[in-house]
């Protein structure tokens, strides 16, 4: 396995860096039953996760993330798969990491706990933080280059989980997205999370660098991005989904094509995104389109 540079190296030099696409999509097309949690398939499909890490590896992806979206133990526990927890996040990080054989970096993906927390909810913040914590410790002991911290909607969670990332492993960068739908007075998530409020407050709890994934097609993508910019000094991370899916013959279908995502990607560039990368319904197809732009535009620059 060659050296690779740092990730924090990488970032600080301004590089412009591409995640991975979707899983999830690609997970349903072989075999994953809808209901089913997908961390389920990393005990029972590892060469299938494997292969699909491959494809984006070969497609041009810098990060390539793990299948542990879901795998905190309160979200496991959804599923009856409470249990497991520790094994699913360390099987997810060794399958990417086979697949990246030293050529990308391995992002431990964390998403939400599917807890709400007061005080919307019931539940206490100090157990969201104990179950983000016990996550982080067996993907930093499993070897994670960054954590992914994504698809959050309580500016809470989101904090308690990046600040679980930096206690347990202080120098891992940490990405922070959350999800945002466009309002007549602007871009909030549901839980009422402005831009502004978002990049503060990831930023007060040491994300290295932050932006949005999901919810939205690269033209929406484009002015969240633009208004992260305006409030924010961090690197820019921006995961724009396919289009909004569309609901053909019980299937969501998504209609942005690689190449209409390759062209829109230089503008996120223009505006000050550093790391690119695919949400629901995009695919290693994107991510190999959004990489020829990316070297052009480097090779011009
Ligand atoms: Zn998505």
């Amino acid at each position: 396995m060659r050296e690779m540079e740092t990730l924090s190296n990488r970032l600080a030099s301004g590089a412009v860096l591409l995640v991975d696409g979707a899983t999830g999509t690609m997970l349903l097309e072989r075999g994953l039953e809808p209901g089913k949690a997908p961390e389920s398939f990393t005990l029972s499909h590892p060469e299938v996760l494997e292969d699909i890490a491959r494809q984006y590896v070969s497609a041009g992806a810098d990060i390539v993330g793990t299948n542990t979206f879901g795998a905190s133990p309160m979200r496991l526990e959804l599923y009856g798969l409470a249990d497991r927890a520790e094994e699913l996040n360390r099987e997810a990080v060794a399958t990417v990491r086979r697949a990246a054989a030293g050529r990308a970096y391995v992002a431990g993906s964390v998403g939400p706990s599917g807890a709400m927390l007061t005080p919307h909810g019931d539940t206490d913040p100090r157990d969201v933080y104990e179950n983000f914590r016990s996550q982080m410790q067996w993907l930093a002991d499993a070897g994670v280059d960054c954590v992914c911290v994504e698809t959050m909607l309580d500016l809470t969670e989101a904090t308690l989980a990046v600040q679980a990332a930096k206690d347990v492993s202080p120098h891992t960068p940490v990405t922070a997205t959350m999800t945002f739908d466009e309002t007549p007075r602007g871009f909030f998530t549901v839980m009422g999370v402005s831009v502004e409020a978002a990049a503060a407050g990831l930023a007060d709890a040491g994300a290295d660098a932050v932006g949005s994934n999901c919810g939205s097609g690269i033209e929406v993508m484009i002015r969240i991005a633009e208004e992260f910019r305006r409030v924010s000094d961090l690197p820019i991370i921006i995961q724009p989904n396919a289009g909004l899916p569309e609901i053909e013959g019980g299937k969501a279908v998504y209609s942005e094509t690689p190449e209409f995502t390759a062209d829109r990607a230089r503008l996120l560039i223009d505006a000050g995104v550093r790391i690119i990368g695919g949400c629901c319904g995009t695919t290693p197809d994107h991510t190999r389109a959004v990489r020829e732009m990316v070297n052009e535009h480097q090779g011009a620059a």
